[in-house]
């Protein structure tokens, strides 16, 4: 490694801005005076260095050998929940300067911008826009920024520097976190989809705040789904399981229904102390399932769900570019199944009623009704599919005779009511059912040249706007209904992986669900590196699930489905 950085760029002031790349490479971290415990200083390395100021940032990665105790390393859950502390901790410490570090929002993500290895080195990568107005190199100021902002804001995140408050932060945030993944991991085996915990804090303080709503009522269990559940740290934890099965939430509008489903959402990643929602967890494998009319749709079954078309059209090899809500909301359902979801989330708020609903009257007004609602096909899913339902509605009782289990929202607080919505169910007339059973959904073989992230001059397009659109290579994909993506970079993410998908894992003759399955292998044995272009690539990428890549990809106006596995 090169020594001292600040003394080259002072000497770089005045010249051409490209010269910034001379500094790519290794450097010794700037020394911030004596340290306490006389351990490896560290290093800086410019990854990249912009080639003018206008570029995205130039990126900068800094080791800290041994920066991390053995507590906090020993398991990859402590680990990516350790980088997370650091992360937002050293968010904090660059509050007002131009250096960029991508720590997230609430949830506990493996990111490219920081990570925490097994034998304590930390890393951090972050995006340094270095000083030039005038297409010269302004030497002092990039001095000061890398030589002496950049190093003491990295000095706060060694262990052997943090004060004592701080250290036992960062232990009960890995605690926290691991103990939501034990909880997680206890579902399963105790037949639960999901599980919220007696005492979280479940709505959020706005639609664009994902922090806890302050003076909110405390979830409470009832005592009919009352569960126990044992955490490593901290110990038996009560709260309500969800059991597998159909799950109905019902209630009075405005009474918390939606404020329930979308924590069992959220459940699907972890989060830090604070949040409300740390020991709210949901199975890995569920699903946040909506309408979306004008979405594209390419060969997906959709036959579970629209037994025909006025048009003719075939509908276990249904496309669209323009799909009405009813058959958008029927591929989300069918799509998720075909990655591999065990629960399927649902909201009348963003349903469509008539994929949702279909009573007596209409069933006699409506002879023939191309669509096959929901409540038709929710059992057998369980049934013979083994794919459960947690889902909101408060607008018809047509569930209530299909459901294994009925929680009530009155007033935020949840109760059991299954027996009385059962009593109802058979004691007032209600639908004739039409249809039976649940097919199997076909596979899809997608060619992975429709993959292809190659703009118009063949350079590689991927980029995140937000949460809600990637673009990948001429294409948006629109990710706005694809609502369990948290995080921009996890949009970056999805839109490597779809690029990966495309050039190594995906042959022509696979299914995508197999594809995906090997994806999830590569990514348990690399971690979010699986996703990177080499290790000089500056982008922040947070890690996806299967279940967001797979909406991306379907969700793509350009992609060919080159097969249909039935
Ligand atoms: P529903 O889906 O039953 O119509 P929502 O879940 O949308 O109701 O909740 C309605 C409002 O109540 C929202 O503004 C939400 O933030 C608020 N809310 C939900 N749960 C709680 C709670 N536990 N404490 C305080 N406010 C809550
Ligand atoms: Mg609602």
């Amino acid at each position: 490694a090169r020594r001292d950085l600040a003394q080259t760029l002072r000497d770089l002031d005045g010249q051409s801005y490209g010269r910034y790349k001379s500094l790519a490479g290794a450097w010794d971290l700037p020394d911030r005076g004596e340290r306490s415990d006389g351990g490896e200083r560290g290093s800086l390395e410019i990854v990249r260095a912009q080639a003018d100021p206008f570029a995205p940032p130039s990126r900068v990665r800094v080791t800290l050998p041994g920066a991390a105790p053995e507590e906090l390393t020993r398991t990859p859950d402590r680990r990516r929940a350790h980088a997370t502390f650091l992360l937002r901790r050293l968010r904090g410490a660059l509050r007002g300067s131009p250096l960029q570090v991508d720590a997230g929002g609430q949830q506990v993500l493996a990111r490219t911008a920081g990570q925490v290895r097994e034998d304590g080195t930390v890393v951090i990568e972050l995006g340094a826009p270095l000083p030039g107005p005038k297409r010269r190199i302004l030497g002092r100021e990039a001095a000061t920024l890398l030589g002496e902002t950049l190093p003491a804001a990295v000095a706060t995140l060694r262990w052997t520097d943090l004060p004592d408050d701080e250290r036992a932060a960062a232990v009960r945030f890995a605690e926290t976190v691991e103990d939501a993944v034990a909880l997680r991991d206890a579902l399963a085996d105790r037949r639960l989809v999901a599980f919220v915990a007696t005492g979280a804090v479940l709505p959020r303080r706005s639609g664009i705040d994902d922090r806890p709503l302050e003076r909110a009522t405390a979830f409470t269990a009832p005592e009919s789904l009352e569960v126990t559940l044992d955490t490593p740290n901290a110990g038996p934890v009560v709260g309500m399981g969800v059991p597998e099965g159909v799950t109905l939430i019902v209630g009075g509008g405005y009474h918390g229904k939606s404020t329930l489903l979308r924590a069992i959402e959220a459940g699907v990643h972890d989060h830090g102390p604070g949040d409300g929602r740390e020991q709210v967890v949901a199975r890995a494998d569920a699903v946040k399932v909506r309408a979306e009319d004008g979405r594209s749709v390419v060969r997906s079954d959709v036959s579970a769900f629209v037994s025909h078309l006025p048009s003719g059209e075939p509908t276990d090899d249904f496309s669209t570019t323009n799909a009405s809500g009813s058959t958008s909301q029927a591929a989300s359902m069918v799509e998720a199944i075909e990655a591999g979801a065990g629960v399927l989330l649902v909201d009348e708020d963003t349903s469509a009623t008539n994929m949702m609903i279909r009573d007596a009257r209409m069933q006699q007004l409506i002879a023939t009704e191309p669509l096959v609602p929901f409540v038709e096909r929710i059992r057998p899913l369980h049934a013979e599919r083994g794919v459960s339902s947690v889902l909101v509605m408060g607008g018809s009782g047509d569930y209530l005779g299909v459901a294994d289990t009925v929680i009530m929202m009155s007033s935020y607080v949840a109760s059991e009511v299954t027996e009385q919505a059962h009593d109802i169910a058979a004691s007032t007339p209600g639908r004739t059912q039409e249809h039976s059973g649940f097919p199997a959904v076909t596979a899809r073989v997608v060619d992975p040249g429709s993959l292809d992230p190659s703009g118009r001059q063949g350079k590689r397009r991927i980029t995140a706007r937000g949460v809600d659109t990637l673009t990948f290579g001429e294409d948006d994909v629109d990710l706005a209904a694809v609502e369990q993506v948290v995080d921009r970079s996890q949009v970056t993410g999805i839109g490597r992986a779809m690029a990966l998908l495309g050039d190594h894992v995906l042959d022509g003759t696979i299914t995508l669900a197999e594809g995906l399955d090997l994806l999830d292998a590569q990514v348990a044995r690399e971690g979010v590196d699986a996703l990177r272009d080499g290790p000089r690539d500056p982008a922040d990428l947070a890690l996806p699930r299967r279940h967001e890549v797979a909406a991306a990809v379907n969700r793509l106006r350009s992609l060919r489905v080159r097969s249909l596995r039935g």
